[in-house]
């Protein structure tokens, strides 16, 4: 394949994702990109992220349109460290000191009251803006050579299964975006955790790539937004997101049957099976009725589960031989916590 020069690095919703290795000539195009105020796919070791000059309203506006994403929904801004991060943010809470210091780089986000130099788009209007320093080489060296924060969300259309791999953003978004950053597939695989604070006390905003319990070691036990009146709940985390085209129905899971009834699928209806630890709803015997069977971790391990999640809700949402999607939920602890909370919301008829 010849290499596509720069000047073809224009939005163009009808052609082809313009997929680049992230490479020094991939990173200077992404950066040469930011710089213009275009949005462009990148890699991050959560999943790909769409990204945007963090501070300039048009950049961020740009997310908004190309992902379809309502602009109720704030933005995570990325940044390289604490300082950077300190620089956006105002009022550390100890905890939150704590926290950065055990976890970043890494999937986790922390929401903070702003400062005045992030712009309205990049928090919905809100007070508090979110802050995350990723791990992932590309995207740090990305964010250090653009010199200031990028706004990230998934590099999916708005409400859909999250990319994992350059080939996933160019299914979802195409040439709408000038650039896919390729950098091969993400190693966390979940969106990053976050936490706020409200009246000093943390609560786990969304379950995401970082255990909770390795954040509960530090802050002590997290509470949920729901649990705690009169604090805004989390925006943007409606009901149903992280949505197949197909349906999807969840089967909860005892030791090694379905403790909610698999319910009998029609015998013309090809049913993918999306399972772990070798779990089949029904048991054994049934393994045959399903159109496909993809386990995210055959050895029951809740990491490589995250990895392969959304390529491998993607994988059975694409196959043509499937009408409609099975899938057991995982243990609750650990990643199992953040996985079955996007396959609930997953979920539809
Ligand atoms: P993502 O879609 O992965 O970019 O994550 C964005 C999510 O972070 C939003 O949907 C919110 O739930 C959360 N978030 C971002 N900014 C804030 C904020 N200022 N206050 C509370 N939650 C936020
Ligand atoms: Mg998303």
């Amino acid at each position: 394949m010849t290499a596509t020069p720069p000047t073809a690095a224009v939005s163009r919703p009808d052609r082809p994702a313009n997929i680049q290795p992230a490479d020094a000539r991939g990173m200077a195009l992404a950066v040469e990109l930011l710089r213009a105020g275009e949005a462009v796919a990148l890699p991050t070791e959560t999943v790909y992220g769409l990204g945007a000059d963090g501070l300039r309203e048009s950049a961020l506006a740009q997310i908004f349109e190309i992902k379809g994403r309502p602009r109720f929904d704030p933005l995570i801004l990325h940044v390289t460290g604490l300082t950077e991060a300190e620089a956006l943010t105002l009022d550390w809470p100890a905890d939150a000191r704590r926290l950065a210091a055990a976890f970043w780089p890494g999937p986790l986000t922390l929401v903070l009251p702003k400062r005045d130099a992030v712009p309205h788009l990049a928090t919905s209007g809100l007070p508090s803006a979110a802050l995350r320093c990723p791990a992932h080489p590309v995207m740090r060296e990305v964010i250090a050579r653009f010199g200031g924060p990028i706004a990230a969300p998934s590099a999916n259309r708005f409400g859909r299964i999250s990319p994992t791999t350059a080939a996933a953003v160019a299914a979802e978004l195409g040439g709408a975006v000038p650039l896919v950053l390729d950098a091969g597939p993400c190693e966390v695989g979940l969106e990053s955790t976050i936490i706020g604070w409200h009246e000093g006390e943390p609560l786990l905003l969304r379950a995401g790539g970082l255990p909770r319990e390795a954040i509960e070691a530090i802050t002590g036990p997290l509470r949920r937004p729901e649990a705690v009146e009169s604090s805004p709940l989390a925006p943007g985390q409606l009901k149903s997101h992280y949505a197949p085209r197909k349906p999807l129905r969840v089967c909860e899971m005892g030791a090694t049957t379905a403790t909610t009834a698999p319910e009998s699928h029609e015998s013309t209806e090809r049913v993918g099976l999306l399972t772990f630890a070798g779990l089949i709803p029904g048991g054994q015997a049934r393994a045959g009725s399903f159109a496909r069977v993809l386990d995210l971790s055959p050895s029951g391990n809740l990491a490589e589960a995250a990895t392969r999640f959304f390529s491998a809700l993607r994988q059975l949402d694409e196959d043509p031989a499937i009408d409609r999607i099975i899938a057991t939920a995982l243990p609750t602890h650990g990643l199992g916590l953040a996985i079955n909370e996007r396959l609930a919301r997953a979920e539809h008829a």
